[in-house]
């Protein structure tokens, strides 16, 4: 089984297209999506239709719920209420259909798979330390559990002797960690945050045995274009290209 897991697209279409060209070449079976497809850049119902087309999983992350008024804004900065405002009046009535139903936290060829944490996937809490990620991996009985949410790639294991660390490379090969749990962090699509812009989504491959993280650049200028054309506010629009 070869699996893209892919987060946090926030209606950035030229990313999202980047990455599913990109995810072409990688002979997978299947393509999950954690949420967050929109909010922050121009294109909402594009963005849909594609997960539509090309994700038999989408989950629901929380600027999803807000978009549809599942979720108050009043826990959202400034920017990210701005971006849920002009989304929410900007979808379609089928755009909207499709958010409504999408699950909060799914268990799929016996992995877990959640936008925010297994513990509360309602209260959208952030998984930021080694005790917040130790507290959730009480709350999944999977070998992995796939993350979104915070924008950051990680990759955090709890080994054979129940030692929990960061693994710090991109790449982690199975073969090597016996028995091991891991809590996996895909990072962003639309609006990377770990200082290097191109978008990030992840390969399993458990045949091969091992995670990986891709990066793939995509049109920063063209999706920059059409966020200054709707207005959205200029802090959105910059941190792209600094990828923060
Ligand atoms: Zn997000």
């Amino acid at each position: 089984m070869r699996l893209a897991i892919i987060s946090d697209i926030h209606a950035n279409l030229e990313a999202l297209e980047a990455v599913f060209e990109d995810i072409e070449h990688q002979d997978v079976d299947e393509t999950i999506c954690l949420g967050d497809v929109v909010g922050y850049a121009a294109d909402p119902n594009k963005c849909i239709e594609l997960m539509k087309a090309c994700c038999p999983l989408t989950l629901l992350g929380n600027h999803d719920a807000a978009a549809i008024g599942m979720l108050s804004t009043v826990n959202f900065n400034v920017h990210a209420r701005i971006a849920v405002e002009w989304t929410s009046d900007n979808l379609s009535n089928e755009s909207k259909s499709f958010l409504h139903v999408l699950p909060l936290k799914k268990v799929r060829y016996s992995q877990s798979f959640v936008h925010s944490t297994p513990y509360e996937p309602n209260m959208w809490h952030y998984i930021t330390s080694l005790e917040e990620a130790a507290y959730n991996f009480r709350f999944f009985d999977t070998d992995f559990c796939f993350i979104g949410h915070t924008h950051i790639p990680l990759i955090i294991v709890v080994n054979n002797r129940n030692e929990l660390y960061v693994h710090q490379d991109t790449r982690i090969n199975l073969g090597e960690i016996p028995d091991a749990r891991l809590l996996i962090n895909v990072g962003s699509i639309g609006q990377p945050r770990d200082h290097d812009p191109r978008s990030c989504y992840g390969i399993l491959d458990t045949e091969e045995g091992y995670f990986t993280f891709r990066r793939v650049e995509y049109d920063i200028k063209r999706c920059q274009e059409k966020m200054r054309a709707i207005k959205m506010p200029e802090f959105l629009i910059t941190r792209l290209e600094k990828g923060q």
